[in-house]
């Protein structure tokens, strides 16, 4: 993989872009996609987002928002607009299998590929430029180096603002975790000084949910949360049902396994979600235990030290059995 700065000067003739992440994109895949498009289109129209996936309503409002495409529904255009790609950019995910549906065209595609992450252990060999850093706060906060860098920082209109800005602030737990460096608050002073209103951009995100997903929430608080106070461990299991009963969609079930994260002790919180055709599990800990590896380790997974997940074929009682095997062989790490 080459440095990425070695594409700047082609920027401006450059034609046939996509830019894809990973399924069920959060804010900072979705936003630094989008702060990447409309940086992009500045120089040409023809630049195309796909995601592998339908995203969260709470998405939607990011500028260029509604000419995404989505792989499964818009499968036609998606693969004409790869088929014709010249550059590939990819955002936000270390490996290609991220990208669930989209991977075996991925695969085969003859284009130039570049990386844009911060994910630990990316598959790097399968790009021909890129950047991957994992002290990074956030891919939209990588999004705004590569336009700094590029030497365009003219172009960070208002609507790439706010697309970064999205990324940046939620990936960073708004602003709370050990990846907030002074270059984070200085990208936003920039931002700020485009115009930026960033209360409008919260508002978007965190106040546009349905009644149903506060409902869920309490309901499974209440009936579906396991405290393991031995092991400074909390676990929710969610079985399909509950999904179906308060009409959870796509989204809504984000920030969840943060809740039993600010119980006095806890070190380790997981969600596992019967998701239907699979078993989806996040993982957060404090301090030094390290879900990157115990999402590999056990769950298919993978992610950052602090943050992150993995999926399972088995039943969510097996993927629940395994999660208290896997907690109970790390109790000294649970316990540090
Ligand atoms: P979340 O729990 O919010 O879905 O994901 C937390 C972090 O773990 C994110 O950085 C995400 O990219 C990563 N992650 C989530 N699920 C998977 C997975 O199935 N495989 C890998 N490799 N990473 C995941
Ligand atoms: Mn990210």
């Amino acid at each position: 993989m080459k440095p990425v700065s070695e594409i700047f000067s082609l920027l401006p003739e450059q034609k046939n872009i996509v830019i894809t992440f990973h399924q069920k994109p959060d804010a900072d895949a979705m936003g630094s996609a989008l702060g990447l498009y409309n940086f992009l289109i500045q120089f040409n129209e023809k630049v195309t987002v796909i995601s592998p996936t339908n995203w969260a309503g709470f998405l939607s409002w990011m500028p260029g928002a509604k000419k995404v495409l989505d792989f499964e529904i818009q499968n036609e255009k998606a693969l004409k607009a790869l088929s014709e790609a010249a550059w590939l950019f990819c955002l936000d995910f270390n490996v290609l299998s991220r990208t669930k549906n989209m991977e075996p065209v991925i695969q085969k595609l003859d284009c130039i590929k570049i990386l844009i992450d911060h994910h630990q252990q990316p598959q790097t060999e399968f790009f021909d430029y890129g950047i991957s850093d994992t002290s990074k706060s956030s891919t939209a906060e990588m999004v705004f180096d590569f336009i700094i860098n590029s030497g365009h920082a003219e172009k960070i209109n208002l609507d790439v603002s706010e697309c970064l800005y999205a990324g940046v602030m939620t990936d960073t737990g708004s602003f709370r975790f050990n990846s907030t460096s002074a270059d984070v608050h200085r990208m936003v002073a920039k931002l700020k000084e485009q115009g930026l209103d960033h209360s409008k951009v919260h508002e978007n995100l965190f106040d546009n949910f349905m009644e149903g997903r506060f409902r869920f929430f309490g309901n499974t608080l209440l009936n579906r949360m396991e405290i393991f106070y031995e092991y400074n461990t909390a676990l929710i299991a969610i079985p399909q049902k509950d999904l179906i009963k308060y009409n959870v969609k796509t989204g809504d079930t984000e920030g969840l396994v943060n809740f039993p994260l600010s119980i006095k002790g806890i070190k380790l919180a997981a969600v596992i979600i019967d998701r239907g055709d699979e078993r989806k599990s996040s993982f957060r800990s404090k301090g030094g235990f390290d879900v990157n590896t115990f999402a590999r380790k056990y769950f298919n997974g993978g992610g950052h030290f602090n943050a992150a997940g993995g999926r399972n074929s088995e039943s969510l009682d097996e993927v629940v059995a395994k999660f208290k095997k896997a907690m109970r062989e790390n109790k000294e790490q649970l316990n540090n």
